[in-house]
């Protein structure tokens, strides 16, 4: 039996110490190639690669919609990119600043790294301490990462790339600072993680559930022809964006009746998940952050309306 267990850590080894995302773009729609990632949790199964990135080949240039969750990873994108078209890389567009969609970006300094001046600030904030954490979660596969700020601040509205018109909306459901895009030559819409699909959303950062549902149905409302959701599978009809809106409502009336009925933490992670989402990957584990980032608030606001209540 030894000699079989060095012939497993053998065999292992170079896989170890030289992991390979093994990335392939998929044409989604004319110029425009997806990588998408699992729906699954940081893992070092995985190399954090649970994020859906993109690239436009325009005229001009290869336009990056996200770098991914490590320099490896943005570095590995870089070749897929070359693979697939002689045109340089001209530009990353990031749509929020959460470790998945930026820690890539040591692969790209050559580029303006454009993202809104919030997404920059939150990322100045809170960069260390979510690549630390990201360190912790995929481990060997971060070796040499370090988080690289936006060179470029966005300004919402249309910026051309060759003959690519691309709309960039400022939103703030998932971070407080979120960018869209939306390609006005293919209708692709990037939603960057205002949309989860098939898989539950992350709240650390979200300014309110309610704010989250405004966006949707904004976004809902572009003409858009395909949905590249942050996480999870493309659309090409309102699903996603109805699953969403089912999700966040439902999380929202949770909360609220947890809160109203006097519920502790510990009560609301055990909350039942309805049959309907039984489709969406790490419900149970979401909900419970949800839980811890979200239902103070909740309880929060229950406690003034008993308050002024009793002034009654
Ligand atoms: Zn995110």
């Amino acid at each position: 039996m030894r000699w079989m267990l060095l012939l497993f850590i053998t065999l292992s080894l170079p896989a170890l110490a030289d992991p390979d995302y093994a990335l392939k773009p998929r044409q989604i729609a004319e110029d425009t190639w997806l990588l998408e990632g699992s729906t699954d949790n940081f893992a070092k199964s995985n190399g954090g690669n649970i994020v859906n990135t993109a690239f436009i080949v325009t005229e001009k240039g290869v336009v990056v919609i996200d770098t991914g969750p490590s320099k490896r990873y943005g570095e590995a994108l870089r070749k897929a990119i070359a693979t697939t078209t002689d045109k340089p890389v001209i530009q990353v567009l990031l749509t929020h600043h959460h470790p998945d969609h930026v820690l890539g970006n040591q692969a790209f300094t050559d580029v303006p790294i454009g993202a809104f001046a919030g997404t920059t600030e939150l990322l100045r904030q809170q960069g260390e301490a979510m690549a630390e954490n990201m360190y912790r979660l995929v481990g060997d596969w971060m070796r040499g990462t370090e988080v690289v700020l936006p060179t470029q601040t966005l300004t919402p509205g249309v910026q051309s790339f060759g003959n690519h018109d691309l709309r960039l909306l400022s939103l703030g459901g998932h971070t407080g600072a979120d960018l869209t895009i939306l390609d006005q030559k293919t209708g692709v819409l990037f939603a960057g993680d205002l949309v989860f699909y098939q898989r539950a959303l992350t709240t650390p950062n979200s300014p309110g559930l309610s704010v989250w549902l405004a966006d949707i149905a904004a976004l809902q409302d572009l003409p858009w022809t395909m949905i590249v959701p942050g996480h999870g599978p493309v659309a090409t009809d309102t699903k996603p964006f109805e699953q969403m809106r089912d999700y966040l409502t439902w999380l929202d009336q949770l909360m609220r009746d947890g809160a109203a009925h006097g519920s502790d933490m510990a009560e609301m992670i055990r909350s039942p998940i309805p049959e309907r989402f039984a489709g969406i990957s790490l419900s149970r584990y979401e909900l419970i952050r949800s839980v811890s980032h979200l239902y103070p608030r909740y309880e929060r606001g229950q406690m003034r309306r008993v308050d002024s209540g009793s002034l009654n």
